[in-house]
């Protein structure tokens, strides 16, 4: 099911389906954390690698995980995937598997992300290092010095910047490192960075993979010869999915594409719409022909995303009024769900920057960013429009 010619919905649906003996149209929850086997001999076949089967839940070794995982290979066209039990949970493994020598992280990233590389990782020794998007001649530098693994999001949070993972990958890979895109806010539906070079894209499949509000769940992608080495990590620190939320998730991918391309649409009005608005300064979202990102948008993605940033034109009390008058948006951080959500960087993901750094990454205190849901485009439009006024 992870041939090339067939469609993504048709895998969305079908890839990693287990048959069971009773004819269920999809893969059975395997809530048991242990497997028996008929012989020592047979379990030693598993234990040592000789063949693939079911052991230990936590060691990820459970048939419904089999089946995620082959699912979420084949959104990405990968050779193999693993499932976490969070975004940051797939974030941290990757780090600690490849990112030993030295991380570069490029533009904005998610605040958890950023405190885990600013934070703890130095903590443990490990040199971390932070260029912003208009940065990028600082990486050769930094790669000559031996940084591994170079790691961003694109489109990013909350100014939605499009960074070319064709062009960075090309710099990165000339130095032996690895290129590892954060790939959320596209979801596979939008964007497959594998296919434009990096080494792993990563998902928070809390959001657009989820969808709606309900599972906390990660999952990486990439070649098989580079996912073993991050295996014993999830192992060990134990950041397994568990099987019930693997099946949540398995469900909501059935949906992604649907979801996904109605959430882009939406998106796409609500920008158009509030470029018009007198009270809006600026709209942040690739798929306005004027925004800075369009063209490598264009150029790398196949669908712009349900994520769009205002930039209010006034103060951070005119935006916390417009915000606290919304009534279909929900303020609430996270992104990707069937409800639309709004968030102000300033309160939420970008609260613990300075706003020297705010500033320097364009975060303005008026910025609202808004996660499009399932809504009608209209009602949404109306809804701000009303917030606004
Ligand atoms: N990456 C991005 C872009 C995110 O927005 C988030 C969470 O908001 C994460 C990673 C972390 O994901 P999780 O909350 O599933 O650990």
């Amino acid at each position: 099911m992870n041939e090339k010619n067939i469609g993504l919905s048709t895998r969305c649906v079908h890839a990693g389906e287990l048959k069971d003996l009773h004819g269920s149209p999809h893969t059975p929850i395997y809530t048991t954390t242990t497997f028996k086997f008929d012989s020592t001999a047979d379990l030693l076949d598993v234990v040592e690698g000789r063949k693939s089967g079911s052991l230990y839940t936590r060691y990820g070794l459970n048939p419904t995980l089999f089946s995620l995982e082959e699912k979420l290979a084949a959104l990405e066209d990968a050779e193999a995937a693993w499932v976490f039990s969070s975004g940051m949970a797939a974030e941290a493994a990757l780090f600690l598997a490849y990112g030993r020598k030295g991380i570069v992280c490029i533009g904005d990233a998610y605040g958890g992300t950023m405190e885990l590389l600013s934070s703890q990782l130095p903590e443990l020794g490990i040199p971390t290092h932070f260029l912003l998007g208009s940065e990028l001649g600082g990486l050769k530098m930094l790669l000559e010095t031996g940084a591994g693994l170079v790691f961003f999001e694109t489109p990013t949070n909350p100014t939605l910047e499009v960074l070319d993972v064709r062009k960075i990958s090309g710099m990165v890979h000339e130095y032996g490192a690895l290129v590892a895109v954060d790939s959320t806010f596209a979801s596979p539906v939008n964007q497959n960075p594998l296919a434009l070079g990096a080494d792993f894209v990563i998902h928070s499949a809390t959001k657009y993979l989820g969808g709606h509000s309900d599972i906390t769940a990660g999952a990486l992608m990439g070649s098989k010869d580079l996912l073993a080495s991050v295996w014993n990590w999830r192992k060990n620190l134990g950041t397994v999915i568990a099987p019930e939320t693997a099946s949540l998730l398995a469900r909501s991918i059935r949906t992604l594409t649907v979801r996904v391309e109605r959430q882009n649409a939406t998106a796409q009005a609500v920008a158009e719409a509030m470029t018009e608005h007198p009270k809006v300064a600026q709209v942040f979202y690739p798929g306005l022909p004027a925004f800075a990102g369009h063209a490598v948008a264009r150029s790398q993605m196949k669908g712009f995303g349900g994520m769009l940033t205002l930039e209010l034109k006034g103060s951070y009390e005119d935006a916390v009024r417009a915000v606290d008058r919304f009534q279909l948006f929900a303020i609430a951080p996270s992104l990707g769900g069937v409800e639309s959500l709004a968030t102000m960087p300033v309160t939420t993901t970008h609260h613990g920057l300075s706003p020297e750094e705010r500033m320097r990454r364009g975060i303005s205190d008026a910025m609202i960013r808004l996660s499009i849901g399932l809504e009608d485009a209209a009602d949404l439009i109306a809804d701000l429009e009303q917030a606004l006024e």
